[in-house]
This record gives C-alpha cells, structure tokens and sequence, in this order.
C-alpha cells in the first residue's frame, strides 16, 4: 500500500469516527430534548421512532428507560398506544438482559402499569412488579410497589396474596414512624379485603381507621396533597360500598357524592384541573355506583341517566373492568321503561341474554373473576325468572367451576357472601322482599330522589 493510498485510509476512517461522534451527539441531544417535554407537548409516535433509533445502543439504554418511564401514564390514555409503549418496554429490557445490566426498577414498573391497564389478570405483569421491589433499595418506595401489588391481587381476585402482602406491610408502616401515608393505604387495602370478604364490620373499622389517619396527616400538610384527596375519596367511596351491601342506600348515596367531592376540588391551582379530570375512571366508578343505589331504590329513571354517564366516561379511558360492568348492570334495564328497544317478553329475555353474556365473555378476557362471577349469577337469574330449566342447569355448571365461586365458600363468610350475591348482583326476589322489610320498618335508608347536584339528572326528578 502506498503512502498516499494508507492517508486516505486514516482520513475515512478519522471522518467516519467523527460522523459517528456527531451522530451520538446528535442522538443524545435529541433523547434530552424529547425528555425535557412535558405530557402535554410530547408527541408519543416520535418517542417510539427515537427508541427504534437508539435502543440497539447500549449508551442510550439510560436514556430510553427514562423517556418509556416519563411518559407511561400519557401512553395509558389510548389502549393501542398502551400495546405498542409495553412492546418497547420490553425490547429495553432485553436489551439490558442481553448486556448483564440492571434495568431501572421504575422501567419495569412502567411494564407493570401497561400490562395491568391491557388485562386485570397476567402473570408477567406480577414478575415485573416482584422485580421492581427486588430492585428497590428505599424501604418507603418498596411499601408503595407493595401495595400497587396488593391491588393487583385485589383485582385480579387473588385475596390469600393480597392478605399476605397487606399483613407485611402493616408490620413494615408501623415499625417506621415517617410511613404513615402507606399505612393508611395499608388499612384502606384491608379494609377492601375484608369487603370482597363480605366481612363488612371489619371492612368498616379498618376503613374508619384510615380515613382517622388520613385526617391527622391532611392536618400536618401545608398544602393540598393530591395522593392523600384520592385516598380519602376512595375511602369513602368504598364506605359507600359497604353501607349500600348492608342496605342503607341513604349513607351510601351520601358517601359516594362525598368522595366525589373530594376529586373534584381544584389542587393544581395554575391551570385549575381536579384529580377528576386526570382520573375519568374513578367518576365512572362513582356514576355506576350512584345509580346502583339509584335501581336498588327503584329510581330507574335517574339510575338509568347515571349508569349513560359512567359508560361515556369508561369508553373514553378504555376502562375494560368499568365497561364490562355497565353493560352488565345495564342488561337488567332491558326491557323497563327507559329502554324502549324490545316490545315482547322472549325479545326481551334474548337480548338480556345475549348482553349479559357479551359482558361475560369480556370479563373472562381480560381476567376479571369477580365480573365474570356476577355475569353468571345474573343469568342464573334470568333463567330462573323465565323458567329456562336447561340453560339453568348450564349456567349452574358454569357457577360451581368459577374460580371466584370458591370465594364464596368460606363458612365465615358464606351467608353474607350468598346473600349479597342474590340480593345485589341479581337482584332478585331475595332483595325485594328485603326493600319491602326496609321501606317499613326503617324508611330512611331509602332514597326518595336522587341526592346528587347534576342539574341534567335533577330535571329527570
Ligand atoms: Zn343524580
């Protein structure tokens, strides 16, 4: 090789290794700046092409995890965005597998987040989130993935995990002082046990127990913390909860609109947004419960206005749980005075059917036992009501082979469980003679007109 041909050489190599040098710097800067936007500026589709660009590049892996971890709530709010976000999670965290590096815990607590918003139930999203508190050294943050693990296992039905890890963590809150934030979360989780137990005296002492906690705490703070009006306002929503299986709609109402109330109230005072706003499932959790309270008191009309309002709210946040359960709850309006859609008595119990077995159907996709639960006992119903004695037999089948039925069976909570199961997801006789009983002998448990101060739902009074 002559001396002019090896320069050349060195030269395109010297330019090549300057170019790649520009690149990084150019790669580099364009991750950060992408990082420096806010939820409201960044455009998702130009991270994903960013991370396609760079994830094969071990320099970059930091710098992924953060973009994926930074913008993981934004890629929530579209559920094919929320597909594509846990596909590029995934890829990062092979990539850190591949080079014997640790990822970041918050990286696969982002995966936990998306995989728990596309199903209730997968078991990958409980590795991630058991690896996430293996990463954790901080024993404050450990306690919060806990309990995000606790009510994985509230939702997914898996209440002897739950239990078990609720029970750790109380230890854990009440050694350290500064936890007490966590332990009120603690007590609020067992009292949501104790609940899906049909324990409801228990349920309302740890939940009494919270919300005392959550009052000395909001005391303490200077300022409004968001975390600690959502927590109160579940409390009390979930309070609502156990007045309205022990038959007092009035409380219940009450409590709901009270917790609806506390998500409503102004705590970002720059740009005025509630935690209602950046939360739309939680008032689609409020509307469907109002107008269960609403049907249980026969106030078809209003309940009927509240359970549209709550299926407006699922559909937009593509809230799978909330939306299987409206249309649920729905199939028994089939028929009644607000629905005028079907005109005899076997088109009525066909598209009941059919409804209900839809709802099913979509709670058993994404694994939601309990939902799946309340489908068939419904239909048990119905099959009951319209003497359909083969298609009884099916679904009394279809009931014992649950999952969820095994819940039931505990001889503390049996009775309790059976009764809520005929009265409330039924609706059946069983609770009618019950209305009766109240309506006589204690007729203030019974709402008259819908309490709430929707000025659209007060014209249907
Ligand atoms: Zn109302």
């Amino acid at each position: 090789m002559n001396i002019k041909t090896k320069n050349q050489s060195i030269n395109r190599r010297e330019s090549l290794r300057n170019r790649l040098r520009r690149n990084d710097l150019e790669n580099d800067h364009h991750l950060n700046l992408l990082l420096e936007k806010s939820e409201d500026e960044i455009d998702l589709a130009n991270v994903i092409t960013a991370l396609k660009d760079n994830s094969k590049n071990i320099q970059y892996l930091p710098l992924c995890s953060q973009l994926l971890t930074k913008f993981t709530n934004k890629a929530l709010q579209i559920l094919e965005r929320t597909q594509e976000w846990s596909y590029e999670i995934k890829l990062i965290l092979k990539e850190y597998e591949i080079n014997y590096k640790n990822p970041p815990y918050s990286l696969y607590f982002a995966q936990f987040k998306c995989l728990t918003h596309l199903s209730v139930s997968d078991p990958e999203a409980e590795l991630s989130i058991n690896k996430a508190i293996a990463l954790e050294t901080d024993e404050s943050k450990q306690i919060d993935l806990k309990l995000e693990l606790a009510t994985y296992y509230e939702n997914s039905s898996q209440y002897q995990k739950m239990k078990k890890i609720l029970d750790q963590s109380e230890i854990l809150c009440k050694r350290n002082p500064n936890l007490d934030q966590q332990l009120a979360m603690t007590w609020l989780f067992l009292g949501h046990y104790y609940f899906y137990r049909f324990q409801f005296q228990e349920a309302r002492d740890y939940m009494n127990q919270a919300k005392n906690l959550l009052e000395i705490i909001c005391k303490q703070e200077k300022k409004e913390n968001i975390k600690i009006l959502g927590l109160f306002g579940n409390c009390l929503h979930y309070l609502g909860r156990v007045y309205f299986a022990q038959y007092d709609f009035v409380t219940a109402a009450q409590l709901y609109i009270k917790s609806q109330q506390m998500l409503e109230i102004e705590n970002f005072p720059t740009n005025k947004s509630t935690l209602a706003d950046s939360n739309p499932a939680a008032t689609g959790f409020y509307h469907l419960r109002l107008g269960q309270v609403l049907e249980a008191c026969q106030l078809i009309e209003s309940a009927d206005y509240h359970y549209q309002q709550s299926q407006k709210l699922f559909l937009e946040c593509g809230a799978a749980s909330g939306l299987m359960q409206v249309s649920l709850i729905r199939a028994n309006l089939i028929g009644s005075y607000v629905d005028n859609s079907t005109f005899n008595k076997k088109s009525i119990l066909e598209k009941q059917v059919e409804q209900i077995k839809n709802a099913a159907k979509d709670a058993q996709a994404i694994g939601y036992n309990r939902g799946y639960l309340e489908a068939l006992l419904r239909l048990l119903f119905l099959y009951l009501k319209y003497g359909k004695i083969l298609d009884l037999i099916k679904v009394c089948f279809a009931i014992v082979t649950a999952s969820e039925f095994y819940q039931l069976i505990n001889p503390n909570t049996f009775m309790s469980g059976f009764q809520l199961a005929i009265g409330l997801y039924g609706m059946g006789p069983y609770y009618i003679a019950k209305l009766y009983q109240k309506q006589k002998h204690k007729p203030r448990t019974i709402l008259k007109v819908c309490p709430c101060h929707d000025p659209e739902c007060r014209k249907l009074r």
